[in-house]
């Protein structure tokens, strides 16, 4: 075959999606996996639809996103809490679309919540009133999405508290916060069941996340913004797809629709894991996208 012949082909694969360079071999795209998501990072906060003011994004709206993309269940935590409880109350609605809402409390009633939350003793007084509250969708079933950008404020005073408070109450704490955080809140409650949102967006390293896991057999690792999780041609990178085999158990998806853009690509954000799940074992694939959160929280398979 002549050169220009060989290249022409090689254009024409590359624009069709069927091959990619991986450190300058060639490499087959994975089929993506087809089953059942569970999103296990979603905010649907004010700003995607607020109570008697602008609402880009209605719930009908993002139950049709969720629909199209194969979403069978959500952990919804929004700022403020108005969010999840319209999501939770929409009862026939979700029904419809065959979305399962699972309300986590927010601590944020505002964004100035987000940078000391965890010395306020007004935040635990409102997990516990929202807890004792509910939801139309049932009982709280966790606590955060939180935020720590500083690991020392792991060992603020409400921090501690709602760490116990969780162990105590059996509720999944959502952290956003970096691998010297993760210990901290763990030794206030060694027991109790800690996601780690997007699993170290400051990229710690795979050696340093499997050090984690060892050291805390109950925390897990939710995958959105995860630093070198994939390599540019949608895959996944070699170290993560080892991690992941590894360890199917300890991994869950998300989206983390924490402003509107997020939204507006949710069919893509969806898409996307679904291309680097299809490059992992099938069981540990169905794993991380769906069991192991539905295991978590008991929700039932779909058929
Ligand atoms: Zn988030």
């Amino acid at each position: 075959m002549s050169w220009s012949r060989q290249l022409g082909r090689a254009l024409c694969a590359l624009a069709s999606g069927a091959l990619f360079v991986v450190g300058g071999a060639f490499a087959q795209t994975p089929t993506p996996y087809r089953g059942p998501l569970f999103d296990s990072h979603l905010h649907y906060n004010e700003e995607a639809c607020a109570l008697g003011a602008a609402c880009p994004y209605p719930v009908a709206d993002v139950l049709a996103a969720m629909q199209r993309s194969g979403v069978r269940a959500i952990v919804a935590n929004s700022r403020p809490n108005d969010g999840t409880k319209s999501l939770a109350s929409a009862v026939e609605a979700t029904r419809a679309a065959g979305v399962t809402v699972v309300p986590f409390i927010r601590l944020y009633r505002n964004r100035a919540d987000y940078s000391g939350w965890f010395a306020d003793e007004t935040i635990h007084q409102m997990v516990l009133k929202e807890l004792a509250a509910g939801t139309a969708a049932g009982p709280y079933r966790g606590i955060g999405e939180f935020h720590l950008y500083e690991s020392r404020n792991a060992n603020g005073p409400v921090a501690a508290r709602l760490m116990k408070l969780a162990q105590a109450r059996d509720l999944v704490v959502l952290a956003h916060v970096d691998d010297d955080a993760i210990d901290l809140l763990m030794a206030h409650a060694p027991q109790a069941r800690l996601i780690w949102a997007h699993t170290g967006i400051g990229g710690a390293p795979v050696a340093r996340v499997r050090e984690l896991l060892k050291r805390h057999p109950r925390l897990m690792g939710e995958l959105s913004y995860r630093p070198g999780l994939t390599h540019s041609g949608g895959g996944l990178s070699a170290e993560w797809k080892a991690l992941l085999s590894e360890q199917p158990e300890r991994f869950l998806i998300g989206s983390d629709t924490w402003v509107n853009p997020r939204w507006g690509s949710y069919d893509l954000l969806m898409a996307e894991a679904r291309a680097w799940l299809g490059d992992l074992p099938p069981e540990a694939a169905r794993r991380i996208a769906w069991g192991n959160a539905a295991a978590l929280f008991g929700v039932a398979t779909p058929p």
